[in-house]
């Protein structure tokens, strides 16, 4: 499918509902321990209109760590603002990243980092 660009007209609460089933059918690989489906459901996730579209709203880069988003990578989507704190399903509440650097924002406490990733528009 073509990706327009004009990203006003994405139908992004339905690219949510896509995303959310894709991470799903990772985690459900993953409990399963399978490597191969893993990897399956991850190039499934990749492969999606809504990454992509995502992936060209930001010109291809990781905002966090600045790579290539297809260097091989696994990806996962990152809500700016959280879903439990509100966060909106707009594809300016959402950030395609590497899912180690998706963990970093996740879980660092460190302050400069955060600072950076504020700047950024990552974090609130
Ligand atoms: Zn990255």
């Amino acid at each position: 499918m073509k990706i327009a660009k004009n990203y006003e007209s994405i139908n992004w609460q339905q690219c949510n509902v896509e995303l959310f089933k894709l991470q799903n059918e990772i985690l459900k690989a993953y409990r399963t321990g399978i490597k191969k489906d893993v990897l399956k459901a991850q190039h499934n996730l990749t492969r999606s209109f809504a990454a992509r579209a995502l992936a060209k709203f930001q010109k291809g880069y990781c905002p966090v760590c600045q790579s290539s988003l297809f260097n091989g990578e696994e990806l996962e989507i990152h809500h700016i603002t959280s879903r439990k704190e509100g966060g909106n399903h707009s594809y300016k509440n959402l950030k395609l990243l590497h899912k180690v650097c998706h963990r970093q924002v996740e879980y660092s406490k460190e302050g400069n980092l955060k600072a950076t990733w504020r700047e950024k528009g990552i974090i609130p």
